[in-house]
This record gives structure tokens, sequence and C-alpha cells, in this order.
């Protein structure tokens, strides 16, 4: 399993954002979290990604403990970790070149031949070879989430999250990352988003988890839900 939470808990003073969530995420597999608003879903996501710890339960990733790792191995299972946020924190002062680059020149110290020939492949891959040496401020909000994914994985991580990856992008754009999605899931990258949109959800998932009052009340395979809106309203409304 790439990715396990067991029993994780965060509480906020009074509030008990996420209580005892378990669950795994594969290789290959595109699992979507689904609740509504205040179910808990951004904390979970940060819990996972480090920007939160948790109160109670423990994180592993490729089968490692979080909590009794030390901190150089903590830094190395982080780091095979991709995170897209919401408003997508590209470098404004930065080309998209030079977006992409930093990671790989100052954290891995890979040298500039490889650098460029995977910078090329991974604008390639988002559709975006024409924007290299564009600035973020010129690019669209869904050409900005994609350098967005191209920046991520220049690190090679094995887990890419992502929080409302829809949430500010017209229906092309939506499409368009639906394609990219599936292509890092052919590739054997483990995806975890959650979303509140059941049409993207319903189109790149393998699996969704149903959150509510901060724990997961249903999971299920995508080809098993015949229903998704039925299902949506028995459990969510
Ligand atoms: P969702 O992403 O599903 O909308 P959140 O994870 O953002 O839900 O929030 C879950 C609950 O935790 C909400 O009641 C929210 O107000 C609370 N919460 C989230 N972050 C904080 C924080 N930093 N401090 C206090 N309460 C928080
Ligand atoms: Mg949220």
């Amino acid at each position: 399993m790439l990715l396990e939470t067991k029993n994780l808990s965060k509480n906020f003073k009074q509030v008990q954002a996420v209580k005892d969530v378990s669950f795994g995420l594969d290789a290959g597999e595109v699992l979507s979290i689904i609740g509504p608003s205040g179910s808990g879903k951004s904390t979970l996501l940060k819990l996972i990604a480090n920007l939160e710890q948790p109160t109670e339960g423990d994180i592993y990733i490729s089968g490692q403990s979080i909590q009794s790792a030390d901190k150089k191995t903590k830094r190395a299972l982080y780091q095979s970790m991709g995170f897209i946020f919401q408003d997508f924190a590209l470098f404004e002062h930065l080309t998209v070149k030079e977006n992409l680059e930093l990671a790989p020149k100052l954290v891995y110290k890979k040298n500039q031949d490889s650098i460029s020939k995977e910078t090329n492949r991974l604008l390639k891959l988002v559709g975006l070879e024409d924007k290299i040496d564009a600035y973020p401020i010129t690019l669209s909000g869904g050409q900005k989430q994609r350098i967005a994914i191209a920046r991520a994985l220049a690190t090679s991580p094995k887990i890419l999250l992502f929080d409302e990856p829809t949430s500010a992008l017209d229906v092309k754009s939506i499409d368009d990352l639906v394609d990219i999605i599936l292509k890092l899931k052919k590739a054997q990258i483990g995806i975890l988003i959650v979303t509140h949109d059941l049409r993207f959800a319903k189109l790149v998932s393998s699996r969704l988890l149903f959150m509510k009052n901060s724990s997961i009340i249903f999971s299920e395979n995508i080809q098993n839900i015949e229903n998704f809106e039925q299902i949506f309203d028995d459990f969510l409304k």
C-alpha cells in the first residue's frame, strides 16, 4: 500500500475535525473523498500532507510509519508526496521553467541536462510546452493548475494530493484535468482527491470515500456504485 491512515484524528480545541479515519491508497488508484462542507476533508488532506499534526493515529507511506520515523526518514517519506494546492501556489516571479526546476535543482541537486529533459517531458504531459518561458500571471486558471501538477511531478512523487481541483475551473479545463489524472493513474501514481464535484469524481475515481461529521461513513469502488446521486442523497444530505 502506497499510503495508509490508521485511526487518524484531529481536534482543534472543541472541534473534532477528523475522527478515527482509516483508509488505504494503492499505486494506480484514484481515491476521491466526497462530503459536505465542514465534514473534515481538507483537514484530513492537511494531516496527510504534514501541514497539520494529528491528535491521534498514524500515517504510513509505503508501509513506513510517520510517527515512528526519525527526521531524515520523515523528510524522505514526505518527498514521495506532491500536493496541488487549491490556489496552485506558483512562484509568480519565476517563469514556468523556473517553477518546475527549482526543487530538482535545490533539493535533488540533479544536473541541468536531465532537469531540462524532464521539464520538457512534463510540459508535454500537461499539454503546455509552449508556455515554458511564460510567467504565471499570463496563464489561465486551468493552465496554472496544469503547471502546478507538472511542478509537483518534477520531484517524481509516488502520491499526489489534490484539494478541490475543479473549484476554479471551467468545463473544458475540468475535462483536460480528467485526461491528465487518468494518464497519471496509468503511470501507477496513487492519487487522493478532495472534491464536492460529483461529475468529476465519477470520471476519474477508482474508489469513493464519503465523509460526514468528521468520519468516513461509506466507501465503495466506483464500478459498484449504480445510483450515484441516490447514494449522495442518502448519505450526505
Ligand atoms: P471541509 O474541507 O470538509 O469543508 P474542514 O476540514 O475545512 O472541512 O473543516 C472541518 C472542521 O474543522 C470545521 O468545523 C472547521 O471549522 C474546523 N477547522 C478546520 N481547520 C481549523 C483550524 N485551523 N482551527 C479551528 N477549526 C478548524
Ligand atoms: Mg475543504
